[in-house]
């Protein structure tokens, strides 16, 4: 198939400082960009996420965003639930809809628009002071963060809570009845999969450490157990059997930590921890069919208010599996799927091996016929070389389209590298009809 959509990215920062004109102008001119998105619910990540300093923002040196903020004007009577959108306070983005603004010179040039809405969808210090019941618990029943230290004070919500069901469904109906977008894209972070690695970087490995490190993981809140008790779990024996597999995890306790080491130098394998810890498998298999029903839940609000939206997963997390995502149940709810890998930003033949391992799984998974988007990581670590090559990776893997992370890091040689890479690898229908 044609690599169709060529997509990008991007914040609402980046159109107050750089002016939206100049974006899309760079991104069509230079890397053949038709389909531009607006992050339009944004974690607090400091961008860029790698490079310590913007390569060509005229007016700021670094951003940190406020906490999961809407860069959209939300309408009010679509959040009759508990959950409320938050708004930036910044002086320079208060009071406009970005969105629009992103949507108005991105259809002006024919282009598919789209909106995102990326990990976290609550403000983690707000949630713990107003809605601590909707955020995830460990098996101890701390909340659940993600990315960093505990310290940095991140909260995850629980998919299983009736509030946050409901405040998602909000979030995509209110995107799709008011604005003129053809998708809307999720990268919602799942389970939080415990003390392991889970990155949009690197390779998957794989050993039952990483496995048992789940049960550290989430979720164990009131709403999980009454979910799992009316399906039909026996949630003692499995509260049971995670704490100790949690225990053994982190090495606490002097039994616990014994047995640990005992593990760690005997050849016991992923498929034995679950064959021997039924409750933990039943728990795992929980948490997968909970994300199937959000899927479908999203999916089926989102369709309600317009049959041909297209409902796009962000897959980001190398071990997704970890934090209870099974890609051919969830993709079952799904229109497209972007697929999150940026190992082209190692910089080495191995990280784009990686990047095609990943598509390849994603394309089984997905089926043949919805689209899959690759996406390419267009910042300076990576290549024009290795991003040509990861072209190659998305042609290899029967992709339908590539997806730019992200415009406020990439160089423009790297933007180039793009259009390169797709005409090199003759990656649109034209390259494929020649005439005398
Ligand atoms: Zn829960």
């Amino acid at each position: 198939m044609p690599l169709d959509e060529v997509a990008a990215s991007l914040y609402a920062w980046d159109l107050a400082d750089e002016t939206t004109e100049r974006c899309l102008d760079n991104l069509q001119a230079l890397a053949g960009v038709n389909s531009a998105y607006l992050v339009g619910l944004m974690h607090k990540e400091k961008r860029p996420l790698h490079a310590r300093f913007y390569p060509h923002n005229p007016v700021r040196k670094y951003y940190t965003p406020e906490d999961s903020r809407v860069y959209w004007r939300p309408a009010p009577d679509r959040y009759s639930g508990r959950i409320k959108p938050l708004t930036s306070e910044r002086e320079f983005l208060a009071g406009t809809d970005w969105l629009d603004t992103l949507i108005s010179d991105a259809r002006r040039r024919g282009m598919k628009t789209g909106c995102e809405i990326s990990h976290t969808v609550i403000d983690a210090d707000v949630a713990r002071a107003k809605y601590p019941d909707v955020l995830q618990r460990d098996v101890f029943g701390n909340i659940v963060g993600t990315f960093e230290a505990v310290e940095a004070q991140r909260a995850l919500p629980c998919l299983n809570n009736p509030d946050v069901g409901e405040y998602l469904a909000a979030l995509v109906t209110d995107l799709v009845a008011n604005h003129d977008i053809d998708f809307v894209q999720s990268c919602l972070v799942m389970f939080g999969s415990g003390f392991s690695r889970s990155n949009t970087v690197g390779g998957t490995r794989s050993g039952w450490t990483d496995l048992i490190a789940t049960a550290t993981g989430g979720c164990f809140c009131d709403a999980c157990r009454e979910k799992a008790v009316k399906e039909g779990l026996d949630w003692d024996a499995v509260v049971r059997e995670v704490r100790h597999l949690a225990l053994v995890s982190r090495g606490m306790g002097l039994e616990e930590s014994h047995e640990a080491q005992v593990l760690r130098e005997s050849n016991y394998s992923e498929a034995e921890l679950l064959l021997e810890h039924e409750s933990f498998a039943a728990w795992l298999a929980f948490r997968r069919h909970s994300i199937d029903d959000l899927f479908a839940l999203i999916s089926s609000a989102a369709h309600a208010v317009r049959d041909d939206i297209d409902f796009r997963y962000n897959t980001y997390m190398s071990r997704p599996e970890l934090a209870g995502l099974n890609f051919a149940s969830a993709f079952a709810h799904v229109d497209s799927v972007r697929e999150s890998d940026y190992s082209d930003q190692l910089g080495t033949a191995e990280g784009v091996a990686i990047k095609r391992a990943k598509l390849m799984r994603a394309r089984r998974a997905l089926g043949y016929d919805k689209p899959l988007i690759a996406a390419l990581g267009v910042r300076p670590n990576a290549t024009p070389e290795i991003l040509r090559a990861s072209v190659k990776a998305a042609v290899d893997t029967g992709c339908d389209g590539l997806s730019l992370g992200h415009y406020d890091g990439a160089t423009m040689e790297r933007l180039r590298a793009v259009k390169d890479g797709v005409a090199e690898w003759e990656g649109t229908e034209a390259d494929w009809i020649n005439r005398p």
